[in-house]
């Protein structure tokens, strides 16, 4: 069984738990279309596990409300309130509700909200924030890494294009003749490789650089 699938599951499982059973017909559509979305898919999961105000409660909808670099800020909508989730592929935490208001600073400056009492009164109105799409349909996202049309790849992204032969960065050969080594041992070994990569400039995601989910293309693995 794949990851996604058995995550699919853990939710499903849980689902039984924090449902209403009136809801939930809804609350698997929302499992559907998230089906193939890590990112979604870890914020349902972390809150049906938790339940913010432990008690039985459902997500209706994703709502996006703030992205850069791959980290995403998402509010998973219930039927109580509106729940703010920092997620990543690297991990994800809870940041409260919306009805709060509230977001640290330092989250505040990394999404370019202008100011506090803004993020506050624009966290009134959840419609404010526009749908999150599920990765498969969003062309705006690297399916792989989640950077944005015209963001820096994470290094180490699958769709991240070499600059030098335009073919796949982590699997060409190009390293090599840079770095004017054999093989790459060190951790110094790669930062020199990121070096030499920033001053060549690397290429940014772009929708073009997608493979189609019919044919990946060879070599190019998304999980
Ligand atoms: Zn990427
Ligand atoms: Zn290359």
């Amino acid at each position: 069984m794949d990851e996604l699938q058995e995550k699919r599951r853990r939710i499903r499982d849980l689902m039984q738990y924090a449902v209403p059973d009136e809801q939930r017909a809804q609350a698997d559509d929302l499992l559907i279309i998230f089906r193939d979305d890590r990112l979604a898919l870890t914020v349902l999961d972390e809150f049906y596990r938790y339940l913010p105000e432990a008690q039985d409660d459902w997500i209706k909808e994703l709502r996006l409300v703030g992205r850069k670099a791959g980290i995403f800020l998402l509010a998973a909508v219930t039927s109580l309130d509106a729940y703010l989730y920092l997620i990543s592929s690297e991990g994800i935490e809870f940041h409260g509700s919306m009805q709060e208001g509230y977001l640290e600073k330092e989250l505040l400056n990394f999404f370019d909200f202008p100011s506090a009492e803004l993020f506050c009164e624009q966290a009134g109105k959840i419609e404010n924030f526009p749908v999150y799409e599920p990765i498969q349909i969003d062309f705006d996202t690297c399916p792989a890494c989640h950077a944005a049309t015209g963001e820096e790849h994470e290094l180490g992204c699958p769709i991240e294009v070499c600059p030098w032969c335009g073919g796949q960065l982590i699997h060409c050969e190009c390293r090599f003749a840079q770095l004017d080594l054999e093989e790459m041992t060190t951790d110094q070994d790669l930062i020199h490789f990121e070096e030499l990569l920033q001053q060549k400039g690397r290429l940014v995601y772009t929708p073009e650089q997608r493979p189609t989910f019919a044919d990946e293309g060879p070599g190019i693995e998304l999980e």
